[in-house]
C-alpha cells in the first residue's frame, strides 16, 4: 500500500495506472474502526482484482466549529495504516492541512452546500457541510475515483454529498454503506472513545430509541411527533441532552409534522456529558 502525503505525489501515482476499470475512494478523518473497515472492504470488493482502492486520512479543520473537538480529535496514524492495508487498500492520501489549504489561498473559494445543509446537523454546526463539501470536492478532483464510498452513519452528510456530486456533475457514483454497530447497538464512531465507562453503558440508549420508534412504526404508529416522543423519552431517561430526535423526510430532511406518507428516516443527535453522538435509522424506503 502506498502512503502519499502531497497532491503532486498522489497525482503522479494516480496517473501511472490506466483510468479504465473501477477506482473506489473512501475519505476518512482517521481514528479508524470497524465501520471504516467495512467501507474499505466493500470498496475492495467492488474494485475487484483489476481495480484500485484509494482512501484518505485528513482531519479537516474547516468542518469543525471554533468550540468543537478539532484539537483533541483522535489521531492514530500507525494503526490506521495497518487497518487500511489489512482491508486491501492500494493507496492512502495523508495530506497536511497546509497541503490542502495553502496559506496563499487567503480568500478561498468554497462550495455552498445549499438548503439541506441548514437543518439538523447544519443548524447546530454552522459551516460544517460547506467544510465537508469543499474538502470532498478537492479530494475527488485529486483522487479521481469512479466510486465514492460513504457511511449511512452520517445520513445527512451522504445525502448532501450525493447532491453535490449530482448537481456539480462529478463523474463519480456514490455508494452508501450500512452503519456498523457495537454488539449493544451503539454505532461505531471515532468519538466513542471520549465516553467514560458509565457513559458508554448509557450510550446504547440511542439505538434503543431508534429501534423502539421503528418497532412502533411497524406496529402501526405512523405519526411523526408520536414517534419522536418515543425516542425523546428513552434518551432523556438515559441522561442524554437531546439536540434533535426527529422523523424527517428521507430526501428533503423536512420534519414530518403529521402522518408519515413518504420515505422517512429517524435522526438523533444527543450529548452524554461533553460527547456528542449521532445516529439514524431508515424507517421506510421508496416503494
Ligand atoms: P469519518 O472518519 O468520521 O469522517 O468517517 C469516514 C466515513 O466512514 C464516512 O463516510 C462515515 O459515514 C463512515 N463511517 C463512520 N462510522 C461508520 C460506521 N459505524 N459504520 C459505517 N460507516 C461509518
Amino acid at each position: 500500500m502506498r502512503v502519499l502525503h502531497t497532491i503532486a505525489d498522489f497525482r503522479t501515482w494516480r496517473i501511472a495506472f490506466p483510468t479504465h476499470g473501477v477506482v473506489t475512494f473512501v475519505p476518512t478523518m482517521g481514528a479508524l474502526h470497524e465501520g471504516h473497515a467495512s467501507l474499505v472492504r466493500a470498496a475492495r470488493e467492488l474494485a475487484g482484482d483489476g481495480g484500485k482502492v484509494l482512501a484518505s486520512i485528513f482531519v479537516n479543520p474547516t468542518q469543525f466549529g471554533p468550540a468543537e473537538d478539532f484539537g483533541k480529535y483522535p489521531r492514530t496514524l500507525d494503526a490506521d495504516l495497518a487497518l487500511l492495508m489489512a482491508c486491501g487498500c492500494d493507496a492512502v492520501f495523508v495530506p497536511t492541512a497546509a497541503e490542502i489549504y495553502p496559506a496563499h489561498a487567503s480568500q478561498p473559494i468554497t462550495i455552498n452546500p445549499g438548503p439541506l445543509s441548514t437543518v439538523l446537523e447544519g443548524a447546530i454546526r454552522p459551516g460544517h457541510f460547506a467544510g465537508v463539501c469543499t474538502v470532498v470536492a478537492k479530494l475527488l478532483l485529486i483522487a479521481q475515483p469512479t466510486h465514492l464510498f460513504l457511511g449511512q452513519k452520517d445520513y445527512q452528510q451522504q445525502l448532501i454529498l450525493r447532491h453535490m456530486c449530482h448537481d456539480l456533475d462529478f463523474p463519480v457514483e456514490v455508494v452508501t454503506a450500512p452503519t456498523i454497530r457495537e454488539p449493544d447497538g451503539l454505532a461505531m464512531s471515532s468519538r466513542n472513545r471520549y465516553l467514560s465507562a458509565g457513559e458508554r453503558e448509557k450510550a446504547a440508549a440511542i439505538y434503543k430509541a431508534l429501534t423502539a420508534a421503528h418497532a412502533a412504526y411497524l406496529s402501526g404508529q405512523k405519526n411523526g411527533p408520536a414517534l419522536e416522543k418515543i425516542m425523546q423519552e428513552i434518551l432523556s431517561r438515559a441522561g442524554f441532552e437531546i439536540q434533535y430526535a426527529v422523523v424527517a423526510e428521507s430526501h428533503t430532511l423536512a420534519k414530518v409534522e403529521a402522518e408519515i406518507t413518504s420515505p422517512a428516516v429517524l435522526l438523533i443527535a444527543a450529548k452524554l456529558g461533553a460527547t456528542r453522538l449521532i445516529d439514524n435509522l431508515v424507517l421506510n424506503k421508496d416503494r
